[in-house]
């Protein structure tokens, strides 16, 4: 996996991605480019094949960044303001709020302002959010699928199930709707010493395959590796301790 490249808007010396300038490197919001006159996108955007931010494969924090910017500057001659999706997303799909049920009505002044308070203080849960997912909640799901799959896959597989297992993990690199994830992900399983070709002979094998798969992503991504040898506690049996019974 490539990790030397950079994002045409917004260049920066290292970036994690091939794709992509990382977010940790602290989103720049509005920021003018001084030879072209538009607006740069925030740190870490990743953009869509068709040019738009793609929300899929941008962390949360970046675009938060984003949809700052384009409120910040609705009119603005942005390389993102004709074409993020951010704030047609804010706006207009939320579901209406709720009428005031006659409980509410009659519910005390100092209970309303608590509970207004609390609401322009608090953020709401993701699961009370209900958004589209981006990079993170998108890959934090399919690990979740792509293990449980190992888990679930037979200590031996036939033939006909490892090759539908191989159809899957192709399909997948093909489909995976971080465009930029799976890209790098294909060239990581077709890495030219075949060291990552996907090994699906069992459970077991299979299991180490996509730990190391996931490793070589957090790897990118600068996170701690995970330690391949307790893969199946995690996603088959549960904790040996007993903190999943
Ligand atoms: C194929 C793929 C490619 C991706 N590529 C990118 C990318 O290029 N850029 C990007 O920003 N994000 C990418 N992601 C998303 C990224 O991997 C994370 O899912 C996301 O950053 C959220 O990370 P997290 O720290 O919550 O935990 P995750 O990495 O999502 O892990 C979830 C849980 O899995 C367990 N775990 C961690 N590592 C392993 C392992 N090696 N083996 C078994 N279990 C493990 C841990 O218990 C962890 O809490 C990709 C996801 C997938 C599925």
């Amino acid at each position: 996996m490539s990790t030397t490249s950079s994002q045409p808007q917004n260049p920066t010396p290292k970036t994690l991605f091939m794709h992509q300038t990382p977010a940790a490197a602290g989103p720049t919001e509005g920021t003018k480019d001084e030879h072209t006159g538009l607006t740069k996108l925030p740190n870490g955007v990743v953009l869509d094949k068709d040019g738009k931010p793609c929300r899929l494969c941008t962390s949360a924090a970046s675009w938060r960044s984003l949809t700052k910017q384009a409120k910040a500057s609705p009119s603005s001659s942005s390389s993102s303001s004709s074409s993020t999706p951010a704030s047609s997303t804010t706006s207009t799909s939320s579901p209406p709020p709720p009428k005031a049920s006659p409980t509410a009505a009659a519910s005390t002044a100092a209970t309303a302002a608590a509970a207004a308070a609390a609401s322009s203080t608090t953020l709401p849960t993701e699961s009370q959010t209900q958004c589209p997912p981006d990079v993170e909640e998108l890959g934090r799901s399919t690990w979740t699928l792509l293990h449980s799959m190992t888990a679930a896959y037979p200590a031996r597989a036939s033939p006909e199930q490892q090759t539908d297992m191989q159809s899957f993990l192709r399909l997948f690199g093909r489909l995976y709707p971080c465009w930029v994830c799976a890209d790098d992900f294909r060239t990581w399983m077709a890495e030219p010493s075949g060291r990552n070709q996907p090994r699906l002979g069992g459970r077991s094998e299979f299991g180490t395959w996509m730990c190391e798969a996931h490793n070589a992503v957090n790897r990118k991504l600068g996170k701690r590796e995970f330690d391949c040898r307790f893969w199946e506690e995690r996603w088959r049996t549960g904790w040996k301790d007993g903190r999943c019974d």
